[in-house]
């Protein structure tokens, strides 16, 4: 078979020694675009260590006798930790395997290759690196975008359009990234568009330049979109499993997939003459709060919440809108801990209760624990309080409008405790009767929802239902309708002004 010859053939040099460690690059997908160096390793492989990305054309090239291992992540939901990955790569090696550590693209490129030579280094292991295709290369190819070009673009980045944890903003030269003739290539930038785009408009590039959302690039379901980036914005597809990558520059202009928006788009942003105006940075991590606020359920152990977060975030539920400033409602801090004993049990009777109630999926249910309430830094029960009778104009306030202006408050503890990178998991009470008496609520007072706050490891890339396939979030659109009930679906088109 050729592929054989080739595993013996060339690059048979350097070929797989036991105890060695090969970091691989297995390209954008096809097995066409590994390197002859790449197959040659794959093949004389005793043990594979793979990643999510790795195309099912590439895994079939591995041997039958090798031994597979998958540690791929799925977006933000990691199978196994880096360091879990540096020390199977490490136990494998010193059992004298020889050892193919399978990554997407190119192992120096947004791969994490680094990190694992550094471990294997400090482990004493011989290793080798072997570069692959880069997303960008093959996406650049497939889509006819040429990197870099005599006139139009000078320069190319690579850029990580995924922040780092705990980071709310990039850390990038804006200004150095919007000047012209240069490429820029997001990866993990599609989910992130608006802000960046945002971000270089606010910058000074043109909101016309030419940009391209590459989605499997190189691969058999390729999906290209290129049109002025303030257009690509409105019509980013929404964000999902396929990979993609963002490219922003003129030479975009070239690839026969690229269409100019059909004019530029009139901004609709109303001359405002306030004094406080937010600028399009400030938009952008607005927005980016409330896109990223999820409900969280692990915390870091023993950690706390520092008084003046605290009082801020506190400060931001107290600054919710509510009708004419009545504000019927009440955040009990929990401090004691018998106290927050006794509403874990709550809480654990009421799941155990669901859980039965759930029948086939109560497996699926108590998986999804709820160790909050014992772990997060701080406690708080948010309680609609008894109906005062206050009269607001001539009648007394519905209790859902009371209900409608807890929520409000609650939101703005949740998106202001997002902002300070703290996480916050809402607890549902469907019995509040021995919560209310725990706490001594008065009659007619209603415990809503048991807030647990405070830091976390990681936030959720996806809500946490959705990341465990538990529940998939329904579009927009399905929300939003034309007068009736039962109207048709009025989404507005997306258009990409709010930038200016
Ligand atoms: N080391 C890899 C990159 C790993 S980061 C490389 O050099 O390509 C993973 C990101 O790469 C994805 O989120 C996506 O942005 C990009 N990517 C990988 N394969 C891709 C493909 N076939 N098409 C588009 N983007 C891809």
């Amino acid at each position: 078979m050729e592929t054989a010859v080739l595993a013996e053939g060339i690059g048979a040099g350097g070929a797989n020694k036991p105890g060695m460690v090969h970091i691989v690059g297995a390209g954008p997908g096809p097995a066409d675009l590994l390197t002859v160096r790449a197959l040659n390793r794959i093949q004389c492989a005793d043990v594979v260590v793979h990643d999510r990305l790795i195309d099912a054309e590439v895994l079939a090239l591995i041997p039958p006798q090798a031994e597979r291992i998958y540690v791929g992540k799925a977006s933000g939901h990691h199978v196994m930790s880096q360091k879990q990955i540096h020390a199977v790569l490490i136990e494998q090696a010193r059992k004298g395997r020889r050892v193919v550590r399978l990554k997407g693209g190119d192992p120096h490129v947004f791969g994490r290759g680094g990190e694992e030579v550094q471990a294997l280094q400090a482990a004493g292991l011989s290793f080798e690196v072997v570069p692959g295709v880069s997303a960008a290369n093959g996406c650049a190819a497939a889509a006819g975008i040429p990197l870099t070009h005599r006139d139009l673009a000078h320069s190319c980045t690579f850029l990580s359009g995924h922040l780092a944890e705990g980071s709310i903003d990039f850390d990038f030269d804006w200004t150095a990234l919007a000047r012209p003739r240069q490429t820029r290539v997001f990866y993990m930038g599609v989910e992130r568009i608006a802000t960046i785009a945002c971000q270089l408009i606010a910058h000074g590039l043109a909101p016309d330049t030419p940009a391209a959302i590459v989605q499997d690039g190189a691969r058999a379901g390729q999906y290209v979109l290129a049109t002025g980036l303030k257009a690509l914005v409105a019509r980013a597809p929404a964000y999902g499993p396929r990979p993609g990558l963002l490219v922003i520059g003129e030479t975009v202009s070239l690839s026969p997939h690229f269409k100019a928006a059909e004019e530029s788009l009139p901004s609709n942003t109303p001359p405002v003459h306030h004094a406080e105006r937010f600028s399009a940075t400030d938009r952008a991590s607005f927005y980016r709060v409330i896109a990223s606020r999820r409900d969280m359920r692990h915390f870091t152990p023993a950690a706390r919440v520092h008084d003046e977060v605290l009082q801020r975030v506190l400060q931001a539920a107290h600054g919710a809108p509510s009708v004419g400033l009545m504000q019927p409602w009440r955040f009990i801090r929990v401090l004691a801990t018998a106290l927050r004993g006794r509403i874990a049990e709550l809480v654990d009777a009421e799941r155990m209760m669901t859980a039965e109630a759930l029948g086939i999926r109560a497996d699926d249910f108590m998986r999804l624990k709820v160790e909050g309430i014992r772990e997060c830094a701080e406690l708080l029960v948010a309680v609609l309080a008894p109906d005062d009778g206050t009269v607001f104009g001539r009648r007394t306030m519905p209790r859902d409008m009371a209900l409608c202006s807890l929520a409000c408050a609650t939101e703005n503890l949740w998106l202001a405790a997002r902002a300070e990178n703290l996480g916050l998991g809402w607890v549902s009470m469907f019995e509040p009767e021995a919560l209310a008496q725990a706490l001594r609520l008065p009659d007619g007072a209603h415990p809503v929802a048991v807030l647990c706050l405070g830091p976390v490891p990681t936030f959720y890339d996806l809500p946490m239902l959705e990341q465990l396939a538990w529940r998939q979030g329904r579009p927009l659109a399905e929300f939003v309708r034309v007068d009736t009930w039962d109207g048709a679906q009025a989404l507005p088109s997306r258009d990409a002004s709010r930038c200016t």
